[in-house]
């Protein structure tokens, strides 16, 4: 049992990158946020060229669940303090944006693209639901505070997003991929300065952004410290119910809902990667006890960068790395978030003023509590005296016995039982 996405779904073959070239913008790494970043380039008239690894849409979007919301958990009323009102208002618009982007896009490139109310719900945090409707109704979203959900979970009260969206993610990824210049099964070994080094060729760009899901390059932005990754379970069921809308929870124990075609996807289950889950368990629980006559046709797990402030990473990669960009930390959100990263980044590359880059600056302040218990839980690991080690940085993996995989707690990186790689950010296979 796989993704649901790949399943009847021709893919497009594209090229591997022989001898050297030159371009404008390179963008490294063929999901949703480098195939948007290539399109928005593209359509603003920059040369650009994107490679990617393995093959396009295969890394985590290959694994989202692909709905469209301008939803951010509860965080807008949480941000309201650190970030103020005017530029909270500002990232709930840009989220509000890539859906409508979306939706465009969809009648260009047909998606299977639906409106769909999104809510966000709680379990037992009424009060939280409250304020973040009391938040995105003073910035003019016609948000709603509901009691009951359209199916019968025992809530304390949700969030309502109207017209929100959903679509089949890889169905858009390809008919981008193939109007844009894209070289698969092209890894980049290394950076020199704006030039990157692969296994066939060299690529000489002016700029270049990193889109590689977590990024790659090390020694420089310190990602290791400031973001985590996620891992989650997903289930696709089918004699379930059409819900009609999409639904998520407010806490990483909870579940998320939608519908595509005749199926009825739940995950959840999170958790940090590496550490001791039950793997599809929860979600199997909590579909047999909602929707006892469904029946399971489909099962994956997939994994997603986490920031500590919950925004993405989007801008500089470095203030010491000159012309380098990145998108990343996209907190389960990837798939607005790339369209916000994408827009973003496309202004910064065309030297016009986006007011978001400095909202979203990965160079950002971040509060020291959060870095230093992220911190914690890698020290913690490091010194772990057990092998085998992760090439990343040399934590000790620990053996994920749901999926039969060494998995890092430290920044995710995952490997077969033989030591394969399996996600990033290590580049290399596990001894
Ligand atoms: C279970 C789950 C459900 C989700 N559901 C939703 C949802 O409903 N809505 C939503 O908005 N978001 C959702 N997300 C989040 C979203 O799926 C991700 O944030 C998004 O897909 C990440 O895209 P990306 O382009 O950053 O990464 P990827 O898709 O991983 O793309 C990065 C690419 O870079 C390539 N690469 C890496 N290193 C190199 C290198 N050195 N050289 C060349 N190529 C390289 C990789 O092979 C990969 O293909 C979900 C996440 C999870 C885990």
């Amino acid at each position: 049992m796989d993704e649901i996405w790949t399943k009847d779904l021709l893919k497009p073959q594209f090229p591997a990158l022989q001898g050297d070239v030159n371009t404008d913008v390179l963008i490294i790494g063929g999901g949703m946020a480098g195939i948007l970043c290539a399109l928005r380039l593209q359509q603003a008239g920059v040369e650009c060229l994107l490679v990617e690894g393995k093959s396009i849409g295969m890394g985590i979007t290959k694994g989202t669940t692909a709905v469209l919301s301008a939803q951010r958990d509860k965080r807008y009323a949480q941000w309201l303090s650190p970030l103020g009102k005017q530029n909270t208002k500002r990232y709930l618009n840009a989220n509000l944006r890539a859906v409508e982007e979306f939706a465009e896009l969809s009648r260009q490139y047909p998606c299977d693209f639906s409106r769909a109310d999104a809510y966000l719900y709680s379990l037992h945090d009424k009060k939280a639901m409250e304020q973040e409707v009391k938040a995105l109704r003073a910035f003019g979203f016609d948000a709603s505070f509901c009691d009951t959900l359209p199916i019968a979970l025992p809530i304390a009260g949700a969030v309502r997003y109207p017209n929100m969206g959903q679509m089949h993610p890889l169905k858009l990824l390809y008919q981008l991929a193939q109007r844009l210049p894209v070289f698969e099964h092209t890894f980049v070994q290394q950076l020199d300065g704006t030039t990157a080094v692969t296994q066939r060729g060299k690529i000489h760009a002016k700029r270049v952004i990193v889109a590689t899901h977590f990024p790659f390059l090390n020694r420089h932005g310190m990602y290791f410290l400031k973001q985590y990754q996620a891992r989650s379970y997903v289930i696709a069921y089918e004699n379930a119910p059409e819900i009609g809308c999409t639904l998520d929870s407010d806490t990483a124990d909870g579940f998320y809902l939608r519908n595509y075609g005749k199926y009825l996807i739940v995950g959840g289950g999170e958790h940090r990667t590496g550490k001791k889950s039950r793997g599809f368990a929860p979600v199997e629980a909590f579909a047999k006890q909602y929707f006892p006559k469904a029946t399971p046709v489909a099962r994956w797990a997939n994994q997603d960068c986490m920031s500590l402030d919950g925004l993405p990473y989007v801008g500089a990669y470095s203030p010491n790395l000159p012309n380098v960009y990145v998108a990343t930390g996209f907190g389960g959100w990837g798939m607005t978030g790339s369209m916000v990263a994408a827009r973003v980044l496309t202004d910064l590359l065309c030297g016009r003023n986006n007011p978001l880059a400095s909202i979203l600056d990965p160079a950002r302040t971040m509060a020291i509590g959060q870095l230093l218990a992220n911190l914690g839980q890698t020290l913690v690991n490091f010194l772990t005296p057990t092998t085998p080690r992760c090439p990343h940085l040399g934590c000790a993996l620990k053996w994920n016995h749901h999926e039969h995989s060494w998995d890092c707690p430290c920044h995710g990186s995952r490997f077969t039982a033989e030591g394969k790689l399996l996600n990033n950010p290590a580049t290399k296979d596990a001894k």
